[in-house]
């Protein structure tokens, strides 16, 4: 998790998933795993606290139910909805999983939650069928195929010239919580436009310099989040008051300070804002200046 560039660990067999064959092999594979996911988006774990659970599928492949997550280390996943007697969230499973876990339980819930609100077509409204292993829901009325969504979102770390970080409270939040600003993107909008508007809307801030980090999926339900880092022209807030309350500056002695005095609440780890806070706190996150 030090760097934004790496490639996946799960190999999500595009190119293999549409020989039905292949599949079944897949699951008649010993070492094959099935994984769970309830209907509040929390994951089947194992028995000894939070780790995944060694359950193999049994009985016969139903290709409407099954979803191939793909292959790790060599190993297949399937996931299925349904009820597990032991369960985790994603917010208390990502920052105890290894990496290879982690990528598979946020790709199990965001493929979980695609299939359960998804059951139509969204152009002729006929109940669609599960194809490619659980990758595509195909339409047999009108014949349109459906793949997974995601919904962009920015979330940007605004830095002043004295490299000072914009914190901000939302009003929904419990007292004392901060984090970076963030916002969905609009129908229409580009990354670096919804950046400056969210931006100005949520705190006043105009940006002279806007640069993208990294991402993470954030299945809640279905979002991506996009990093940015951005300089302000200024330094005065004037927050919108209906989602952020209040906002202010930080230097890293401010916030160390106020975080250990408990005055400030930081973003769990899970989330690419703790990664970005992180980053900015360690001095090693990008400059919006490249
Ligand atoms: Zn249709």
């Amino acid at each position: 998790m030090s760097g934004w560039g790496e490639a996946g660990l799960l190999d999500r067999c595009e190119h293999l998933r549409g020989d039905a064959a292949w599949v079944l092999r897949q699951w008649g594979d010993p070492a094959a795993l099935l994984l769970a996911v309830d209907s509040a988006g929390l994951v089947s774990v194992g028995g000894a606290g939070l780790s995944l659970p060694d359950r193999h599928p049994s009985g016969a492949y139903d290709p409407q139910a099954h979803y191939l997550l793909g292959l790790t280390q060599g190993r297949p996943v399937f996931v299925e909805a349904g009820e597990s007697q032991q369960a985790g969230g994603l917010r208390e499973l990502m920052p105890v999983l290894p990496d290879a876990e982690r990528e598979l339980v946020v790709a199990a819930v965001a493929l979980v939650n695609w299939h359960r609100t998804s059951p139509h077509c969204g152009r002729c409204g006929a109940l669609t069928e599960v194809t490619a292993a659980g990758l595509v829901r195909h339409c047999p009325a009108c014949g349109r195929d459906r793949f997974p969504r995601s919904d962009p979102a920015i979330i940007v770390a605004i830095l002043d010239a004295d490299d000072r970080l914009l914190l901000g409270h939302q009003a929904v939040w419990p007292t004392g919580r901060m984090s970076i600003l963030a916002g969905f993107v609009s129908a229409g909008e580009s990354l670096e436009q919804a950046v400056h508007r969210e931006v100005a809307e949520e705190a006043g801030l105009r940006l002279s310099g806007v640069r993208y980090v990294g991402s993470q999926p954030w299945p809640f339900p279905r979002s991506l989040m996009l990093g940015f880092v951005a300089r302000a022209a200024g330094t005065g807030i004037e927050v919108d008051g209906v989602e952020i309350e209040h906002a202010r500056w930080f230097t890293r002695d401010e916030l160390t300070a106020a975080v250990e005095s408990d005055e400030v609440g930081l973003p769990g780890e899970a989330s690419i804002a703790h990664r970005i806070v992180a980053q900015w706190r360690a001095g090693i996150l990008p400059s919006p200046e490249g």
